[in-house]
Parts: structure tokens; C-alpha cells; sequence
């Protein structure tokens, strides 16, 4: 016995010493499965009904033959920075009925499927605790130390199950505190969406990146929803234009994170999706429980004390014990 606790021992402090200090939670809506690991979708880019007819420049930025060179062209940073350190799923489950934004943003940040209570995106209180109010608690944070920034204003009361317990600044909410924050808090009034419940996300990423640089939270969520609504729209151009965006941010947000002490080496990544989509023309711009491949989104978790291949979350209500095991906790402490 004695033999094998000194066997155990040391084990137990390397896994310990190589956990994740601090955990980040990256989501682009309803960015499908298909354009991030195959790049340009060859059925939707000469397609006017897709909004294509104009948009022979996208065609000619990012066609390749081959999808490994097609998703590299539309997406460098994460194919080219990201996916070397990542263990990479395109085939992670929803398992709530609705296959809309709010049951599958909960299932992330609860690691639960509430049925009976979160029935579509209608306004209410989250019923479950979320992991980023349990790891506050866990860690023992500041408000501060836990945010969530999100384009659209439902991260309100989705984010928590008791109001004012983390930091959420979500929708056209003020925020103040450094030149830069104040400014962007200025600018999301003036330059609107059409939607007056999500903003841009170029200020929900300028923001938060303003914040994690001056706050250093140990927990982030940004949240952007951009690529959902120009689906909805049937505007595969502009939806191609978001998915090279959110490329570009996910680049920066690397590089920032490994450009700070705080957090190089000793942060933990999950980047994901609420919903998969339709993969025909019909049905690209669409999800909910009866469209095939809602049901189906990507994930990748990257950084300190990544999982396994194995390691990954199969489903989405699983995502959030994965984290917390990247951050050396054991997840039953939060699921019960
Ligand atoms: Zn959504």
C-alpha cells in the first residue's frame, strides 16, 4: 500500500500543477459544423437564393478543392494558430427537443437539459446554476473576476440563476472604466444593428478584450450572434464575411491571452456553438427540432490541461464538466 501512494502522489501533483488557472468560453450562434470544417459550402456559394449572385469575390477568396485547404482559407487563425493545440469535434449532440439558442446556451453553461422549464428564447431567469456562478464560488471571485460579455441582451438572465452574481454586460448595456470602455460604450448607440436586442459584435469584442486586458478576469464568456442572424437571412455572403470575423477575433483573443503573464500557459479555451443548421439550400438558414443537423455543433478546447481526444464533450450539457475538469475540478462538485 505504502508503495503505491508513493506512486499516487506525485501523479496527483503533476495533474494538479498542470490544470487550468483561468477558463474561457467562446461561441459564435449558430455557426455551423459544415463551413467550419469544410470551408465554403459548395452547395450554397453559387446560390442566389443564398444571397451568392453578387458575391463572386467570396467565391474566388475562399474555393479551394479540397476542404482541408477551403476551411484553411476561411478560417486561418483557428486552422492555422488554434487547431494545433486543440482536440477538435464536429459531432457534439444537443440534447434538448428545441434546437434553438437559449435550451443550448443553457445546456453549456448549466450542464443540464431543463425541458420542463426552457421551452424556446422566451425571457426568463435561468432555473440552473451556471458553471461561471459556481466557479465564483469555487475560487472564491469577485463579481468582477467572472464575465460575461455577449452581442445579445438574453445573456441577461441566461448567464445566471441568481441575478448580480457575475459580471454580464450583454445587449446595448453601459459599461465604463478605461477611455477605451467608455468609449465603445458610446459608439454601440450610435452604430446599431437593425436589432435593438443584439448589438454588433465588434463591440462585444472590442469590449471585451478591453476588459480582459484591464480587469484580468479568471473566467470570460463572449458570446457574438452575428452569424445566426445573417443565416436567418438567407445571406450566405454576409454570413461567410461574420464566420472570417469571428476567425479574426479568435486569433486576436490567442494572442492576447498568451501575450499577458496572467494568462499564458495557464488558460483553458472551449469554442462552440448553440445550434448546428441546415445543410441544403432550403434549410441552411434554419434550425429547430425538425430541421436535420440542428441537432449536431463543433467544439474545440485548446490551452492548459486540454482534453484527449476521448477527453472531449460528446454532448452539449457537457461542455461545462469538461472545463472544469481542464481546470483540475471535479465536475460532480457542480452537477451534483
Ligand atoms: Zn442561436
Amino acid at each position: 500500500m505504502r508503495r503505491r501512494d508513493a506512486l499516487a502522489l506525485p501523479l496527483a501533483a503533476a495533474a494538479q500543477s498542470n490544470a487550468a488557472r483561468n477558463l474561457i468560453l467562446f461561441t459564435s450562434d449558430g455557426l455551423r459544423r459544415q463551413d467550419v470544417f469544410g470551408g465554403i459550402d459548395p452547395e450554397l456559394m453559387g446560390e442566389k437564393a443564398a444571397g451568392m449572385g453578387e458575391a463572386r469575390h467570396l467565391r474566388d477568396r475562399y474555393w479551394r478543392e479540397s476542404p482541408d485547404e477551403r476551411r484553411m482559407a476561411l478560417m486561418p487563425e483557428f486552422w492555422g494558430k488554434l487547431a494545433p493545440l486543440a482536440a477538435l469535434s464536429d459531432d457534439v449532440a444537443v440534447t434538448n427537443a428545441y434546437k434553438v439558442s437559449y435550451p443550448g446556451y443553457s445546456e453549456i453553461m448549466t450542464g443540464r437539459t431543463r425541458d420542463d422549464v426552457i421551452r424556446g428564447n422566451d425571457p426568463k431567469q435561468n432555473p440552473s446554476e451556471t458553471v461561471f456562478e459556481f466557479l465564483r464560488r469555487k475560487w472564491s471571485l469577485s463579481r468582477e473576476q467572472v464575465a460575461v460579455f455577449a452581442s445579445w441582451n438574453a445573456f441577461q438572465w441566461m448567464s445566471e440563476k441568481t441575478p448580480g452574481s457575475i459580471a454580464i454586460n450583454a445587449g446595448y448595456t453601459d459599461i465604463s472604466g478605461t477611455p477605451r470602455l467608455d468609449e465603445l460604450s458610446r459608439v454601440q448607440h450610435e452604430a446599431m444593428t437593425e436589432d435593438s436586442s443584439a448589438r454588433h459584435d465588434w463591440i462585444t469584442f472590442e469590449l471585451a478584450l478591453e476588459y480582459l486586458r484591464w480587469r484580468k478576469p479568471r473566467v470570460m464568456y463572449i458570446a457574438f450572434n452575428e452569424t445566426d442572424e445573417w443565416a436567418h437571412h438567407k445571406r450566405y455572403d454576409r454570413y461567410l464575411e461574420m464566420t472570417a470575423y469571428v476567425d479574426r477575433c479568435l486569433g486576436r483573443l490567442w494572442a492576447a491571452l498568451e501575450s499577458m503573464p496572467e494568462y499564458r500557459g495557464t488558460t483553458a479555451m472551449a469554442i462552440t456553438a448553440d445550434h448546428g443548421r441546415g445543410a441544403k439550400l432550403d434549410d441552411w438558414t434554419s434550425h429547430g427540432a425538425a430541421v436535420a443537423g440542428a441537432e449536431r455543433i463543433w467544439l474545440a478546447a485548446l490551452g492548459a490541461n486540454r482534453p484527449s481526444q476521448a477527453g472531449l464533450a460528446k454532448r452539449q450539457r457537457d461542455i461545462a464538466a469538461m472545463m472544469l475538469r481542464m481546470a483540475g475540478i471535479d465536475p460532480a462538485e457542480f452537477t451534483g
